[in-house]
C-alpha cells in the first residue's frame, strides 16, 4: 500500500520578471516499509519535493499537482489539520544539522523543547529520546544532552537528529542530504544508521541525496532526478548497476571508485529550460532529435526512463 502519493507535482518560485522552474511534473509513491530515494546532483529539485510533502515551502511558491499521505490530499489540509502531521507523522530530518540545533542551548534542553504539551507528555518523550539515542548508538545519551551542539561530531548531531524526528515515531521520515558535508567515517556511520532505522525500526522513508553509495546501500527503489524532472525510476540496484538512463550513467561515472570522471557541462537554467530533452547540451549520445523533441516518460522491464534512445544505448 502506498503512504505517500506524489502525482504529476509541479514548482515554481517567482524570481523579477521570471519564474524558476523548480520541479516539472514529478510523480511517484512511497510504498508503507519501503525506502525510496531520490537522487541527483545539487539544485535537480530534490529537496524541493521534501519541503512540498511538509507544505514548508516559501509563500510564493506555485504548487500545482497532487500529494497523498494516507490518501489525505495534504495540498489542501487546513493548517490544523497540518499541525496534526508535521513532524508526529511525517518527520523531516534536515540538510544541515548543525543549522537545526540552536547553537546556544544544550542538547538536551533542545531536545525536550521539540515535545509538545504537559510536563507528562514532555518526559515521555524525553524518556522515548534517550532510548532511541542508547540504541542508535549515542552512548551515554545523558552526558551528550549536557553538552553544546558545538561539542558534537557532525557525525554524532546527524544522530541526535535523527533521534529527535523517531522519537516522534512518524509513519514516514523524511531525511535530505543526510550525509553532506560529512567526512568518510561518518558518511560510513550515517549508512549504518539508516541500514538500522529501517531494517530494525521498519520505518518508511524518503531518503533524498546525492550520495550513491549510501542510495545503493538503503533504499529499495530510486528516482533519478535531472533539472526538476524525472530521468529514471526503478529499484535501486537496477538503477546504480545497470542504468538506462545517460545522466544516471554519468553519475556513477563520476563516482570516486569509477575513476571520478566528471559530467562535462552545467545544468540548464531553470528559468529558460532547452527546448528537446533537459539533458541534451551535456549527453554525449545526443542527436538532432533530442535537441527538438522532449522525452516522454517510458515504461522499461518495470521500470521508467526517460530518453528517446535508451534502448540503442544499452
Ligand atoms: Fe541523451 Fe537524447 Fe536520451 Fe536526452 S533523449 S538523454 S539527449 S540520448
Ligand atoms: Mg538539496
Amino acid at each position: 500500500m502506498s503512504l505517500l502519493e506524489i502525482r504529476d507535482l509541479s514548482i515554481e518560485f517567482p524570481a523579477r520578471e521570471n519564474t524558476v522552474k523548480a520541479v516539472s511534473h514529478v510523480s511517484f509513491e512511497v510504498k508503507e516499509g519501503e525506502t525510496f530515494g531520490i537522487i541527483g546532483e545539487s539544485g535537480s529539485g530534490k529537496s524541493v519535493i521534501g519541503l512540498a510533502v511538509l507544505r514548508l515551502l516559501q509563500a510564493n511558491a506555485k504548487v500545482s499537482g497532487e500529494i497523498y499521505f494516507h490518501g489525505q490530499d495534504v495540498l489542501s489540509l487546513k493548517p490544523s489539520e497540518l499541525r496534526k502531521i508535521r513532524g508526529k507523522q511525517i518527520s523531516l530530518m534536515p540538510q544541515n544539522p548543525a543549522g537545526a540545533l540552536n547553537p546556544v542551548l544544550k542538547n538536551g534542553i533542545q531536545m525536550g523543547e521539540v515535545f509538545e504539551g504537559n510536563r507528562a507528555e514532555k518526559k515521555e518523550g524525553m524518556k522515548k529520546a534517550l532510548k532511541l539515542m542508547k540504541q542508535l548508538f549515542l552512548r551515554d545519551p545523558e552526558r551528550l544532552c549536557s553538552l553544546y551542539p558545538h561539542q558534537l561530531s557532525g557525525g554524532m548531531r546527524q544522530r541526535l537528529i535523527a533521534c529527535i524526528s523517531l522519537s516522534f515515531e512518524p509513519e514516514i521520515l523524511i531525511a535530505d542530504e543526510p550525509t553532506k558535508g560529512l567526512d568518510p567515517e561518518a558518511k560510513a556511520g550515517a549508512v549504518d544508521l539508516f541500514t538500522r532505522i529501517k531494517k530494525e525500526y521498519g520505518k518508511t522513508m524518503l531518503l533524498i541525496t546525492h550520495d550513491l553509495d549510501l542510495a545503493l546501500e538503503v533504499c529499495d527503489r530510486i528516482a533519478v532526478m535531472y533539472a526538476g524532472e524525472i530521468v529514471e525510476l526503478d529499484g535501486a540496484s537496477k538503477v546504480l548497476n545497470t542504468p538506462l538512463h545517460p545522466y544516471t550513467k554519468g553519475l556513477i561515472r563520476a563516482q570516486p571508485r569509477n575513476g571520478l570522471v566528471p559530467l562535462s557541462g552545467q545544468s540548464p537554467s531553470r528559468i529558460r529550460l532547452p527546448a528537446g530533452c533537459f539533458f541534451h547540451e551535456r549527453c554525449r549520445y545526443s542527436n538532432i532529435e533530442c535537441s527538438r523533441k522532449h522525452p516522454e516518460m517510458k515504461n522499461h522491464r518495470g521500470g521508467l526512463v526517460r530518453c528517446c534512445h535508451f534502448r540503442s544505448l544499452q
